[in-house]
């Protein structure tokens, strides 16, 4: 086939998809222009997409950085970024109570590298002094963290670490809307963009943003590794980004109303939510998150099979992890999630066997509240069965 004219038929509202691999130039002279970075052009679907950079300008903006990028998902941003980073017999420090993966990154792979790390409790406060006499060129926090919504004095870190020390800060669970990282010294912001940031429950995708001089290095080695964000899916960040203020704003109000609902149910024994007094965390969350989103996590008054039957009682979240989208989702930490941990990690990482995480979506709090309420019949009723 030969070259064929194309049509510039381009004033949809919104951008349509580019889905292709290359790029052409009009002459020899233009390919050179692009190369000594004269013309702000294309050439290898690798490097960029216009999808992409849409969404990334809209990242950077949201996250308050210069620029961001994107990647096929969450743990391959975390991954790219700390490849750029790290090297041998560097340390990284992180606060262990995280995502699971994020872990088995740090303790499993990094470690191959000759990159030695180390998790603190965010709630030990001894610990956190501890990391910077470790002097680690890393300092990964995860903030609210997963399940419990654990927080951590950010500025203090970033004022105790070393100027050199990249402090790296993954805020999936509050969202730009509820938390600025930047604001209190994160070097770079990172998100699971499958989460709230997509919002639908449809697509995977990841988010780093920083200044210009970070995110060029690691501009460098997403173009070496190759994790890119098909088009397709940038397409449909793009539209969910758009709707970000609304859909948190749905999420923290009917989060707080279930969160109180839960903290007054005389079957439930304990609730982690920083919008509640009774999060240990509650004094930080006033100096750093302005929501505290859609995400609930609380230990019922049962044993495992009592949980087990309540989590099963429930009509409206499916049973299942993940959070931030328009289905509610539910699971029962230590069956689910934890499930192949040890019983003595499960213990360290404060998965009880009553603990259940609860994410909603955007059905009106009444509906869950209502189904909350016939589940906890459901278990006295069984238990009050012979
Ligand atoms: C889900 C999640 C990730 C991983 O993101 P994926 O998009 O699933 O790869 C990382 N950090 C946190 C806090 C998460 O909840």
């Amino acid at each position: 086939m030969s070259k064929q004219k194309k049509v510039n038929y381009n004033n949809s509202c919104l951008t349509p998809i580019y889905q292709n691999a290359a790029y052409f130039f009009e002459n020899t002279e233009q390919a050179i222009q692009y190369h000594k970075n004269e013309v702000k052009l294309s050439r290898y679907g690798r490097y960029d997409n216009p999808n992409w950079i849409e969404v990334e300008n809209q990242i950077a903006a949201l996250d308050n950085y210069e620029e961001a990028l994107l990647f096929p998902s969450g743990m391959n941003a975390i991954v790219t970024t700390i490849s750029t980073f790290a090297q041998q017999n560097d340390r990284l420090v992180y606060t262990g109570k995280c995502y699971r993966n994020i872990k088995k990154f740090f303790d499993l792979v990094l470690p191959k590298w000759g990159i030695r790390t180390k998790a603190i409790n965010p709630s030990n406060s001894k610990a956190i002094t501890e990391i910077y006499r470790d002097n680690p060129k890393i300092v990964f926090v995860e903030m609210p963290s997963n399940p419990h919504l654990y927080l951590i004095d950010l500025a203090r870190i970033k004022s105790e670490i070393s100027p050199d020390t990249l402090l790296i800060v993954d805020s999936t669970l509050s969202t730009p809307y509820n938390f600025q990282p930047q604001k209190f010294g994160a070097d770079l912001t990172i998100h699971s963009c499958s989460k709230y940031m997509g919002g639908h429950g449809d697509i995977l995708a990841g988010s780093v943003a920083g200044s210009q001089n970070l995110i060029g290095e690691i501009r460098n080695y997403r173009n070496i590794m190759g994790g890119i964000c098909d088009p397709h899916c940038a397409f449909l960040l793009k539209r969910s980004l758009d709707t970000l203020p609304i859909r948190m704003k749905h999420f923290n109000e009917a989060g707080m109303k279930i969160a109180q609902y839960l903290q007054n149910h005389p079957q439930v024994k304990k609730v982690f939510y920083t919008g509640l007094e009774s999060h240990p965390h509650y004094a930080i969350a006033q100096k750093y998150l302005t929501g505290h989103g859609g995400v609930i996590t609380f230990e019922i008054d049962g044993n495992l099979a009592t949980t087990s039957q309540f989590v099963e009682a429930l009509q409206v979240p499916f049973m299942g992890t993940n959070f931030g989208s328009n289905q509610a989702m539910v699971e029962q930490c230590g069956v689910f999630t934890y499930y192949h941990l040890s019983a003595k990690d499960r213990k360290e990482r404060e998965i009880s066997d009553s603990l259940v995480r609860l994410s909603i979506g955007y059905e009106d709090s009444n509906l869950i509240i209502d189904d909350l309420a016939q589940a906890f019949r459901a278990i006295s009723d069984w238990d009050k069965s012979p």
